[in-house]
């Protein structure tokens, strides 16, 4: 129940990655013929990631993850801008850290910085995104849908709203998303979202961790932030990892194929799983977006109950879920995107994520529902009334 934390790698996957440890160990740059077939297979992931997200190959980085990705992407538009040319930002307060801190750490260097906030719902305020839109605006980071409680963007609409917008004459505003947690359950065609910019990471959807991509549109400026070769057209230099792109491309191309299977599916189980905690835990209330939302993830807040001690006590019978995202927990500080949507810090702390795979089974959503009530129960009576 912890799937937007990682997912295991697809048989097919391994299957796919397995010849190129040994066999076919080639170095993609070696002019010799195992190199050249390393060379293949890492240019045929590129193929297969490309048109699974409407792009052209070479559009496409292999990065180290998704959040090596989103560095690149934001670090890399605003090292792209005439030297010494202080830019703005603006990104929203439901953003993984990725995003977040990045844009926090080039606020640091001097560059300003505009958070935008979210509805009750999730969803970034339109307007108030509109509003922070300034002539130096260079970038604006958006994430597709959030990994916390599954509200999924309207990144057309957004876009929609940044080519709409007074500029001044010449300047132009790139925008980027990170839809790390969309690839099993959303369409991904950059250009229906209007996107410049996107970061995947392949051990979301099936794929083995370590391995990213960004999206680059075309005439895109942007500028590496590691040196030292000429390796994704030196924007993400050092050997090829030619096994973990292999598995991406393999994992992406299945992952799309099966979408609509997966999606009815894993929704199904989800709803499932949704009645059956409302009905059952007085007072629990779920989070995120009613209908706009990802297939796989069902959060839920319990009033009285700590987030923390509920997710020992689901371990101890078995279950894994988590409170927030795998990062934030383990320091204490309720997740940042519930503060956002206005959940008062005290209901946050009892918070927690369970997120479907496409390997979930009903009968595992019905011993969900069966062991939650009870452990929420015995922590309310554990807790100091307050
Ligand atoms: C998981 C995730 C990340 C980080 O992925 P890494 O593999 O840890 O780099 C970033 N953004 C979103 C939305 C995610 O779900």
């Amino acid at each position: 129940m912890d799937h937007a934390a990682t997912t295991p790698v697809r048989a097919e996957v391994l299957e796919a990655m397995w010849p190129y440890f040994r066999e076919k160990f080639g170095n993609p740059s070696s002019v010799h013929r195992v190199g050249q077939e390393a060379r293949a297979a890492v240019e045929t992931a590129r193929e297969q990631v490309a048109e699974a997200i409407g792009a052209r190959p070479f559009e496409i980085f292999f990065t180290g993850t998704t959040t090596t990705s989103d560095n690149l992407a934001i670090q890399g538009v605003l090292r792209a801008l005439p030297k010494g040319r202080k830019a703005h930002l603006v990104t929203s307060a439901i953003e993984h850290k990725a995003v977040l801190q990045t844009c926090e750490a080039m606020e640091k260097q001097g560059h300003r910085l505009t958070v935008v906030g979210v509805a009750k719902d999730g969803v970034v305020k339109l307007d108030e995104l509109e509003r922070s839109l300034r002539p130096e605006t260079v970038l604006v980071s958006v994430m597709y849908a959030n990994n916390e409680v599954g509200t999924i963007q309207p990144l057309s609409k957004i876009a929609a709203r940044l080519s709409g917008h007074q500029a001044v004459k010449g300047a132009k505003r790139y925008f980027h998303t990170d839809a790390a947690a969309t690839v099993d359950f959303l369409d991904l065609d950059v250009n229906k979202l209007g996107v410049d910019l996107m970061t995947l990471g392949a051990h979301k959807f099936g794929g083995p961790k370590g391995i990213g991509l960004l999206f680059v549109r075309k005439g895109t400026p942007i500028e590496p932030i590691t040196y030292g070769g000429h390796h994704e057209r030196g924007f993400w230099p050092g050997t090829e990892s030619v096994p973990l792109i292999v598995g991406m491309g393999k994992a992406m191309a299945l992952a799309v194929k099966e979408r609509g299977a997966t999606v009815k599916r894993v929704a199904g189980l989800r709803d499932r799983l949704t009645r059956g905690i409302l009905s059952k835990v007085e007072g629990a209330y779920l989070t995120g977006h009613p209908t706009e939302r990802l297939a796989d993830i069902a959060s839920f807040v319990f009033p009285g109950a700590e987030g923390e001690a509920i997710l020992l006590m689901l371990s101890e019978a078995g279950i894994a879920a988590s409170s927030g995202s795998a990062c934030t927990s383990g320091q204490l500080a309720p997740s940042h995107v519930l503060l956002a949507m206005g959940i008062p810090a005290e209901e946050a702390h009892g918070s927690v994520r369970f997120s479907l795979g496409r390997e979930t089974t009903a009968a595992e959503i019905d011993y969900v529902i069966r062991a939650v009530p009870g452990i929420i129960g015995r922590l309310r009576k554990m807790a100091p009334k307050i």
